[in-house]
């Protein structure tokens, strides 16, 4: 077994430049060595462009090594991006968040990972490259194939990083989820909502639930169901029959019905869409959130 720490770019992708089958790149290993342990590994968790967080013309530039307690503490994204700093909270515990990254979280492709869920609601795009050296950047929901497979290749594609367009006035967002305990415990089922206010109206909205489909799922038909629609419980309620109503969902003998995920999604759904458009609101005020 090979394992070598790629201290930049370069050096990662030069490594992969083989494209042998039996290579993987590796951050926090949290996931990846429940899984397997290939015979070479390639350690990008600690070069500083995949590990930094920044502001950049306005975007929100988050690496794909950044771990989850980094982004939760981070002030940058707590102010722009809550959703995220809620799901990096509930990742695990501390030992896991502390190496658990978020560039893993989405290439392990779990329908219901909670960072993912919470990238795909604020609208994240992906930056990749291949040992070609060949950039492209992608949606986060596109990063999936099938259950738990993710579309990158894993031994010749790098994720690099993360972009986000910050929440501005009047936008906010959020994410929520339940597990059958607070920690080391897999989300039932989860939800993230980004929304923006107009005169307290939906003027816009980005909702997600899992697990409801191989990849973190817009609900599109609950969207369009309270988009235009005052902000407030009528609306709330509404949203929570119509995702319950929308998703598909599947039950198992290990962890809970179908009937009870259901239920789940609506309830988080609406909880998730409440928290965001209290944030919306504060952020007219002039405070982001
Ligand atoms: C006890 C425990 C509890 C957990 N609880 C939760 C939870 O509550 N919620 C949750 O969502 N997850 C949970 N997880 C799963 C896991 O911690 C997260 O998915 C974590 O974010 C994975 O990141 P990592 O850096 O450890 O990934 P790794 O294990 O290092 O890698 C995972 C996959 O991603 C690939 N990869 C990693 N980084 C890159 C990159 N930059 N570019 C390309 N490919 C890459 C690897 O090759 C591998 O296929 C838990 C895990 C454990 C062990």
């Amino acid at each position: 077994m090979s394992y070598r720490i790629a201290k930049n770019l370069d050096s990662a992708l030069e490594a992969l430049k083989e494209k042998d089958p039996a290579t993987r790149i590796v951050a926090g290993a949290t996931d990846l060595f429940l899984q397997e342990m290939p015979a070479r590994l390639v350690d990008v968790s600690s070069i500083e462009e995949l590990t930094a967080i920044e502001e950049i013309d306005n975007r929100l530039v988050i690496g794909a090594a950044a771990t989850h307690a980094r982004a939760a503490a981070s002030e940058l994204i707590k102010g722009r991006a809550a959703a995220l700093v809620e799901a990096c909270l509930q990742v695990g515990s501390p030992q896991v968040r502390n190496i658990g990254t978020l560039g893993g979280n989405v290439v392990n492709a779990a329908p219901a990972a909670d960072a993912a869920v919470a990238l795909v609601a604020l609208g994240a795009k992906a930056v990749l490259v291949d040992s070609s050296g060949v950039w492209r950047e992608e949606a986060v929901a596109r990063l999936y194939s099938s259950y738990n497979c993710s579309a990158l290749d894993g031994c010749t594609e790098l994720l690099v990083r993360f972009l986000i367009e910050p929440c501005g006035q009047g936008e906010g967002s959020a994410f929520r989820r339940f597990a059958a305990r607070k920690a080391l415990a897999l989300p039932l089922a989860n939800a993230a909502a980004r929304l923006k206010l107009e005169n307290g109206m939906i003027a816009s909205l980005s909702l997600v639930a899992a697990p409801v489909g191989p990849a973190p799922t817009r609900l599109i038909g609950t969207e369009a169901a309270i988009l235009g629609k005052p902000a407030g419980e009528e609306t709330w309620l509404l949203a929570a029959e119509t995702a319950a109503e929308e998703v598909e969902v599947r039950g198992s003998l290990l962890r809970c019905s179908a009937a009870y995920r259901r239920h789940l999604v609506g309830i988080l759904t609406a909880d998730a869409l409440r928290a965001a458009a209290r944030r919306a609101a504060v952020s007219q005020s002039g405070s982001l959130t």
